[in-house]
C-alpha cells in the first residue's frame, strides 16, 4: 500500500505528492517523532507529534494533506517554523542511533516533505480545520524507551509507541 502526503492548496488535486510504502512511512514517522518530541513545548506542537504518532495504524490509510494540520493565521509562522525545524533535525539524523536499522530512503522523503511544507503559505490557512484524532489525547505521554510521544490506539500503553511497535526486536519483546 502507498501512503501519500499532499499539498493540494499549492499543487492542486493530483499534483506531485510524497509517496511512501508502509515501511517507508514508518521510518519517516519515526525520524519525525524522534526529532520533534524533544522540542515540542506548546499544546499545538505536542498535538502534532501525537497526530503523527497515530499514523501508526498503517495499512495505507495514513496519508494526509498539509492542510489537514490545523494552522492558524495568528500562529502560522511559529508553527511552520516548528515543523521545518523538526524536519531539519530529522535530516541531521537526530537520535537515529536509537533505530536498529539504517533508514535507506528517508532523506529523500524528508526533502520532499520539506518542499511540501515550505510551499504551504499563510494564504492557504483554513481556520475551521481542527485536529482529526482517532483517540482524543488526554495527556501527552512519552515512551520510556524512545522518548517519543505515544498514541492511545491500544489499551496497553506499552503498545502505543510507533517506534516500539515497528522495531523488529523491540525492547518489550526481548525484556
Ligand atoms: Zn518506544
Amino acid at each position: 500500500m502507498v501512503n501519500s502526503i499532499t499539498n493540494d492548496a499549492s499543487r492542486g488535486p493530483g499534483g506531485e505528492s510524497l509517496k511512501m510504502n508502509n515501511g517507508g512511512t514508518s521510518v519517516f514517522l519515526s525520524v519525525m517523532l524522534l526529532a520533534g518530541s524533544d522540542i515540542a513545548k506548546s499544546g499545538w506542537e505536542k498535538s502534532l507529534m501525537y497526530w503523527l504518532a497515530e499514523k501508526d495504524i498503517g495499512a495505507g490509510i495514513v496519508g494526509f494533506d498539509i492542510a489537514d494540520i490545523p494552522w492558524r493565521s495568528s500562529t502560522f509562522h511559529e508553527h511552520k517554523q516548528f515543523v521545518l525545524e523538526t524536519i531539519d533535525r530529522a535530516c541531521q539524523r537526530y537520535r537515529w542511533n536509537v533505530l536498529d536499522y539504517d533508514p535507506p530512503f528517508v532523506h529523500q522523503y524528508l526533502t520532499a516533505f520539506l518542499a511540501l511544507v515550505e510551499e504551504f503559505s499563510e494564504a492557504y490557512v483554513d481556520e475551521s480545520v481542527e485536529w482529526q484524532f482517532i483517540e482524543e489525547p488526554h495527556e501527552f505521554q512519552k515512551c520510556a524507551v524512545h522518548n517519543v510521544y505515544l498514541h492511545r490506539l491500544n489499551p496497553d500503553p506499552l503498545k502505543c509507541c510507533l517506534l516500539c511497535n515497528d522495531a523488529p526486536t523491540n525492547a518489550w519483546a526481548v525484556g
